[in-house]
């Protein structure tokens, strides 16, 4: 027994101290973590868990699960943000949820004939939440404010024209009552909104659209947002998210369509009482730079940032082998200096990425070369999209890109002298506190298989690269002033390579 004493106290104190010492940080707070880059990914797609896609792939039936299991994974491949589907209950529970019905449940309470929602409960929610946290992932609430769906209860409503109308506009709420909101000073009825859709957008007496940066009617019941207490209601919701069920950011739906006066305040409340930096992506559904530019400047807001639509309309054009490449030097909005840095770049998402669009179609040529544009590019934050990653049959081609992302595209970026109309090269430098980054992309428009060879400065001086796709066999050895000759296949199918330092042999 006093043998057992002794040793404790001179042999397992002293170690554990040391480790104590080890966890606080102290030795490791003389090195300084290298800078990481950012990727986000869209964490699911239209088509989840319905027909075809629910046989193939019967995990999304459980979205919540199913991250909180690939949390590890996503973390691994560089994900440092994740965008979730509206996360609150809809009209049809099982609804994708942009059919709003009520903001405060998130897959807590028995409404509309289900506690969970089509993605999972709100306790499998919380600790998705929680896991990905633990891997160092943000998490993006994707926030539908402009309209609701499913009301409970028929009203009379008096319409702009003068007809009175039976509405179920009305909404009881019954199975959270007075949980969360002010439910028991007000109630969401016709004077929480601004019109309906009865053939065409019909106002309600008394009322005005909106000032939105395009039309005010979009669909369902449109929020009222000169209602003080429906702004008040979503000021304290907004905060909710972040401050109580731990959220990063927002996604916001429709931005185009809701009073932008209303979406700055509402940002700017939120962002001044939290604790944290909070990430605000708007959808303002623009396809050239001057729609994007408009809109920030209506908007008016610091903390905004929108995805890059315009840059999405030449990937439309570099699917249909329209591209001129040499353009990609200055397409999109996020090649602007003086937006670039609120942009975040993506290919497809889960409206232009349907399997069947009317307005648009997917990206379904030259995804890859696409992914590498905007994985390799030093503007902007690349969003990847799960249906393209988890369903369409290109994961290990696109592993390599989001790696070139994680581990390369780093340091100062060139445009090439020699991009012209088939061809467009671009490089990163790399990063002394990043040894081994840098990179030459190149990617082609064209589809004659053949192989293109051009010399490029990589700006690192002789130095092995290999072609971390594969796509290209060989190493590429650099000059003096690292200049050397990289290649890439003209093709759809082959068509990009992402030339990086080979490691050099200790
Ligand atoms: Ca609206």
């Amino acid at each position: 027994m006093k043998r057992t004493l002794y040793r404790i106290i001179y042999l397992y104190i002293p170690v554990l101290l040391f480790i104590i010492i080890q966890q606080a940080g102290i030795p490791a707070a003389a090195k300084e973590k290298p800078p990481e880059n950012e990727t986000y990914l869209q964490a699911f797609y239209w088509e989840m868990n319905r027909g075809e896609y629910a046989e193939k792939y019967p995990g999304e039936a459980n979205l919540w699960q199913l991250i909180t299991q690939r949390s590890h994974e996503l973390a691994e491949l560089g994900i440092t943000g994740v965008w979730l589907p509206p996360a609150n209950k809809a009209e049809d529970p099982f609804d994708e949820g942009y059919a709003a019905y009520d903001l405060w449940d998130l897959g807590e309470f028995n409404q509309k004939g289900s506690i969970r929602t089509k993605y999972g409960t709100w306790a499998e929610l919380e600790q998705l939440i929680e896991e990905l946290h633990n891997q160092g992932i943000k998490v993006f609430y994707d926030a539908v404010l402009n309209h609701r769906m499913g009301g409970d209860e028929k009203e009379e409503v008096i319409l702009a024209s003068g007809k009175k109308m039976e509405l179920l506009s009305r909404f009881e709420l019954k199975g959270r009552e007075q949980y969360y909101s002010k439910a028991d000073e007000w109630q969401w009825d016709w004077q929480a909104f601004d019109g309906i859709d009865l053939k065409e957008p019909e106002l309600f007496a008394g009322k005005r659209w909106d000032n939105s940066a395009d039309q005010d009617y979009l669909m369902g019941l449109d929020i009222d947002y000169q209602n003080q207490l429906v702004i008040d209601e979503l000021k304290e919701w907004g905060l909710w998210i972040i401050n109580e069920v731990g959220f990063d950011g927002f996604r916001l739906d429709a931005l185009k369509h809701i009073d932008t006066e209303f979406i700055s305040e509402w940002i700017n409340y939120i962002q001044d009482n939290s604790g944290k930096e909070v990430i605000f992506i708007g959808e303002a559904w623009y396809e050239n730079n001057l729609g994007l530019i408009l809109f920030l400047k209506k908007i008016n807001n610091e903390h905004i940032r929108l995805f890059d639509f315009s840059l999405r309309r030449q990937f439309s054009l570099l699917r249909d082998g329209s591209m001129n490449m040499k353009a990609l030097d200055r397409a999109g909005l996020v090649n602007d200096p003086a937006y670039g840095e609120r942009m975040i770049t993506f290919v497809d998402n889960h409206d232009t990425g349907r399997d069947h669009v009317e307005y648009t179609s997917p990206i379904f040529r030259r995804k890859c070369q696409a992914y590498t544009y905007i994985m390799c590019r030093e503007q902007g934050i690349p969003m990847l999209y799960w249906k393209d990653f988890y369903a369409s049959g290109i994961r290990d081609e696109l592993e390599k890109i989001l790696i070139a992302r994680r581990d390369y595209a780093y340091g100062p970026s060139y445009e090439v002298e020699n991009n012209d109309a088939e061809v467009y090269s671009y490089v990163r430098a790399g990063l002394e506190e990043r040894p081994g980054s840098g990179l030459v992309m190149m990617i082609a428009g064209g589809d004659n298989g053949e192989l293109i060879t051009r010399e490029i400065n990589s700006r690192q001086s002789e130095q092995l690269f290999y072609d971390l796709t594969g796509n290209v066999g060989g190493i590429v050895k650099t000059d003096e002033n690292g200049t050397g000759h990289f290649s890439v296949i003209n093709s759809g199918e082959k068509g990009w390579s992402i030339w990086v330092p080979l490691p050099l042999k200790e």
